[in-house]
């Protein structure tokens, strides 16, 4: 069998969860013995989202291979189970930087280089090498943005041409759009979808199957009614109804039939039903945990959920395999103070610090971090969190008074966190951390061997600071355990406090690993200890 595309589309607003319904068809296809990927493509001119502020693009996701990718990705790997890398995310930023890379080598003898073709070209090649290097029997395309967005529109263009290049039977587009329910006229309205329909249409591409965000289920005549004006067939009408959980979306879809639609249109020949027992078995424990937890998120970007998506999204699988449910209490670290700490985390059983970049609420950060060690409340740092985790540590138990990372004081006279060798040097701020996957290994009698149960791990990273091994002999005399290293630089990847109950500061980022079938060990093995603590009262 050929490979096979699918191009998903949006239209009327944003918002409308086009990264989900890919992920869900992607697992109802996995889920079918398919060798499926996704892919997304982004109109924005970043060459990828990593300059961007969290509260602008909300979480930047890493791939193993180092690439800083749209929050989407995550979803993918969580649900797929299966990992992405750079190939999956395409934006107008590096379709245009390598256009004109080549334009420059005088690649393109001569031509004058335009949108069609060169860039059209440019985008299509991404498409089919994905496909093809990968060898896959579907690639799901996710088109970014809303239909109608000029800058939308190159990939649109490369959409229809590609639709021809492949040919019908071997490529599908599917549209999401809003059916709304007006209150005040008691109706569900198709409107705005006909015309997000034309619109695509007038862009030269026929959806073959819409995808109806609603909150209402959609009567038969209105599904009619949709398929009429929009030229598909009623059973290519499938509504996705508001669920509770993302979780629930592959299982609606199943139960719409998108599955079954895509494979029958596509003639892709499977004659199982897909597997999903693992997966109703997940929904069934977030629908109905027997215990809750509460647990304090401390960053500075909590008024921006997204920005924090895979934490938030390995909380729910951690708290799955414990049959509990893990309420985020989202804490500004700017507000925090030694003084009214106890106030704002007196009623958690765990407290997560979360990673980010500059000074902005170090100090709240820090004074959570002791509030946990002192009070023992089961503590979890990732990336700042864990460098944080060292600075107070330094500070309040090893004496090393005025610590710091050099991210934040520059005159600090205790380095304890400082910028990596290979850093120092570097001038441009994309793409230039230490990023993606790198070795790990574990020591015996740690949090960390006991979570992983394994000692050899892999992890991935997006940071410019470390903990500083000229500093690590004084912080591990006063009772900080490494319990973790990278083997081929020796660098410091985890740290414990080993008296403390569950005490772990990790330098790389477990959540973008975490997904349904794989929940991350740290992250269980954190929501267990804070139901531990929950019990003891
Ligand atoms: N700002 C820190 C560094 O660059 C931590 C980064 C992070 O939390 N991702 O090392």
């Amino acid at each position: 069998m050929s490979t096979k595309y699918i191009f998903v589309t949006g239209g009327v607003t944003s918002s409308l969860g086009k990264g989900i319904i890919c992920a869900s068809l992607g697992r109802l296809l996995t889920s079918r013995g398919l060798n499926v990927t996704i892919q997304k493509l982004d109109p924005y001119i970043n060459v990828d989202p990593g300059t961007m502020n969290p509260y602008e693009h909300g979480e930047v996701y890493v791939t193993d291979d180092g690439a800083e990718t749209d929050l989407d990705l995550g979803h993918y790997e969580r649900f797929l189970d299966l990992p992405t890398s750079q190939q999956n995310n395409v934006t107008t930023g590096r379709i245009y930087y390598d256009v004109i890379m080549k334009e420059r080598k005088g690649a393109y003898l001569g031509k004058t280089i335009q949108v069609v073709p060169h860039i059209t070209d440019e985008i299509k090649s991404r498409v089919r090498n994905l496909g093809e290097s990968g060898n896959y029997d579907v690639v799901i395309v996710e088109v970014g943005g809303t239909v109608g967005d000029i800058e939308g529109l190159p990939y649109i263009e490369a959409v229809r041409q590609m639709r021809y290049d492949v040919g019908r039977k071997n490529s599908l587009s599917i549209h999401l759009t809003l059916v709304p329910y007006l209150k005040a006229a008691g109706e569900v309205k198709t409107k705005p979808t006909q015309h997000s329909v034309k619109m695509l249409q007038e862009s030269g591409l026929m959806p073959d199957i819409l995808v109806c965000r609603a909150e209402v289920p959609l009567e038969d005549g209105i599904r009619r009614k949709i398929a009429q004006f929009c030229n598909v067939d009623v059973e290519d009408v499938i509504a996705s109804l508001d669920a509770k959980s993302i979780y629930e979306v592959p299982l609606l879809m199943l139960q719409e039939g998108l599955d079954k639609r895509v494979i029958e249109k596509l003639d892709i020949p499977v004659t199982s039903e897909p597997n999903l027992d693992g997966w109703v078995k997940f929904v069934e424990a977030v629908r109905n945990p027997s215990a809750q937890v509460s647990i304090a998120l401390v960053g500075k970007y909590v008024e921006h959920h997204d920005a924090y998506m895979s934490i938030v999204e390995a909380f729910i699988h951690a708290g799955a395999v414990n049959d509990a449910k893990v309420n985020i209490k989202w804490v500004q670290s700017e507000n925090l103070t030694a003084e009214n700490v106890g106030a704002h985390l007196g009623d958690v059983s765990g407290i997560l610090v979360a990673p980010g970049f500059g000074g902005r609420g170090i100090e709240g950060k820090l004074a959570a971090v002791e509030f946990a060690r002192v009070q023992n409340i089961p503590f979890f740092g990732i990336c700042l969190g864990m460098q944080c985790a060292v600075i107070e540590f330094a500070r309040n138990r090893c004496g090393m008074k005025g610590a710091n990372s050099t991210e934040f004081d520059g005159a600090t006279p205790y380095p304890v966190i400082d910028i990596m060798v290979e850093q120092k040097n570097i001038k441009n701020l994309g793409g230039t951390m230490r990023l993606g996957k790198y070795d790990c290994q574990l020591q015996e009698g740690t949090r960390a061997l006991e979570a992983y149960a394994q000692v050899d791990i892999s992890e991935r990273h997006r940071h410019r600071y470390e903990l500083n091994n000229n500093l690590r002999a004084d912080l591990e005399s006063c009772g900080l355990k490494v319990s973790g290293t990278n083997p081929d630089r020796g660098l410091v990847e985890i740290v414990e406090i080993p008296e403390n109950r569950w005490f772990v500061g990790v330098q790389f980022h477990p959540e973008l690993k975490s997904t349904v079938t794989k929940p991350h060990p740290l992250f269980t093995g954190f929501v267990k200890a804070s139901l531990e603590h929950q019990a003891e009262g």
